[in-house]
């Protein structure tokens, strides 16, 4: 018998390149049919087949408080009876500002935008406007949304397809994008003794998510910020992922560093399209209307996404939040390990707040390389054969994972015995 999600995902090809919006969603990588789903609840969405599933991307990290939580469509439905848009700016958005403001003390100020990609790509804009520069260092694996310059090796769904580089992006202006390998400092001391007067900025994800899960080492991190400081170079943190996810602080406060330029995404908009960038305030005078960097946003502070948007950043402080999200998603990744480990599967996972990586290797890995070595055709194992006992992991073996507020103590069980199945299958 056809499923509806066949139905659906053979319909979608004719109209939709792929059948997708995006393409990590066509489980190109994992093999098999995407599910459509249909609503969302707390840890949980349905299929299209009404299957219920423990969802463990959460709208790629937005999702925090879990899926439609009372509060945030509350907010959301009083702000769309206000009117959708209106192109003018609302008080709304200077509260948003000062929170994320508040939160964050290295953004001094901050713009609203509607994409991760559209704010990485304009705090890129702002580093070269401010500078005068041009180069710019990212590191193989990150990935920084689809913006011509950072999709250089970018990781991602790119890495998935093996494909390093996008077509359609020019040369001329690739050859501006240094790539480097992260956790290297060594590399970075090299490449700033030699043209650190030429680059405009290193943009990096703190907190890796987007080759699996890699945490960036604090000597790693403490070399970046000092030689950016020493050459006058933007440090962007990427904490589209990680910010608000991994601490209330982001990245930056569990570091202790200060990056020169945020960007953020994701959690800021609990589900709907919001994300910023932001940082120092010299910084950020130079973009349009005060300064000659354009940036704009027919849709940028929209009320109802900032609604969403505010009220997640409410529920985010309320007291203890991460530190139950911290435990169990801690929870999660020793009880994965402890399955594997009672099936005799090489298998490891780790965790930084509530973001988690799987890997099925002998140890964490600490670089891209050692990311790459991990066996892929396991991880597609196990994906679906979790996915066959109701549980919805990434559907590739190079995505991080994410808990939210609602997978309690019931959800990680139910979630750890399905892995016990999952493990001893793979292990026959
Ligand atoms: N930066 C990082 C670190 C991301 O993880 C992503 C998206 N996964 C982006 C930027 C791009 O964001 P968006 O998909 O909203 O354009």
């Amino acid at each position: 018998m056809t499923s509806r999600n066949d139905s659906l995902f053979a319909r979608a090809q004719i109209s939709t390149p792929g059948g997708v919006n995006s393409p990590v969603r066509a489980f190109r990588s994992v093999g098999g049919t995407p599910r459509f789903i249909t609503r969302a609840e707390g840890p949980y969405f349905w299929d299209a087949d009404d299957r219920r599933y423990i969802d463990y991307i959460g709208s790629w990290g937005p999702a925090i408080v879990g899926h439609a939580h009372p509060a945030v469509i509350k907010a959301v439905q009083d702000a769309a009876a206000r009117g959708l848009s209106f192109g003018a700016p609302t008080e709304a958005e200077i509260e948003m500002a000062e929170e994320i403001c508040r939160l964050l003390p290295s953004v001094e100020q901050v713009r609203l935008v509607s994409s991760g990609t559209e704010a990485a790509m304009s705090a890129l804009r702002l580093a070269r406007g401010a500078t005068g520069r041009d180069k710019i260092i990212k590191f193989e694996g990150c990935y920084h949304g689809h913006a011509d310059s950072l999709l250089v090796k970018a990781g991602s769904g790119l890495l998935t397809f093996g494909n390093p580089t996008s077509a359609g992006v020019p040369e001329d202006f690739a050859k501006h994008t240094l790539v480097l390998d992260y956790n290297n400092p060594q590399q970075l001391e090299d490449v700033f003794q030699k043209m650190g007067s030429e680059i405009a900025c290193v943009i990096v994800e703190p907190v890796a998510g987007n080759m699996n899960l890699l945490p960036a080492t604090a000597e790693f991190l403490e070399t970046m910020r000092r030689l950016c400081t020493q050459h006058g170079v933007v440090l962007i943190f990427d904490e589209v992922m990680c910010g608000f996810r991994v601490a209330l602080g982001g990245a930056q406060s569990l570091y202790g560093i200060t990056p020169d330029l945020t960007v953020l995404g994701k959690v800021i908009g609990g589900g709907l399209p919001v994300a910023a960038f932001g940082g120092r305030a010299d910084l950020m005078k130079h973009l349009a209307p005060l300064g000659s960097v354009y940036q704009a946003g027919t849709l940028s502070g929209n009320p109802v996404a900032v609604a969403a948007g505010m009220s997640t950043l409410k529920l985010i402080q309320e007291p203890g939040f991460y530190e139950s999200l911290t435990a169990q998603t801690r929870k999660l990744v020793q009880g994965l390990s402890d399955a594997a480990k009672d099936a005799g599967i090489s298998f490891c996972a780790n965790a930084v707040g509530g973001m988690f990586g799987l890997y099925f290797a002998e140890k964490i890995p600490a670089t891209y390389g050692e990311m790459m070595a991990c066996d892929k055709n396991r991880f597609n194992e196990f994906f679906h054969a979790m996915l066959d006992a109701g549980v919805y992991l990434a559907p590739s073996a190079f995505e991080a994972g994410f808990v939210s507020a609602q997978h309690d103590d019931t959800v990680i069980e139910a979630t750890l015995s399905a892995a016990r199945g999952a493990f001893a299958a793979l292990a026959h």
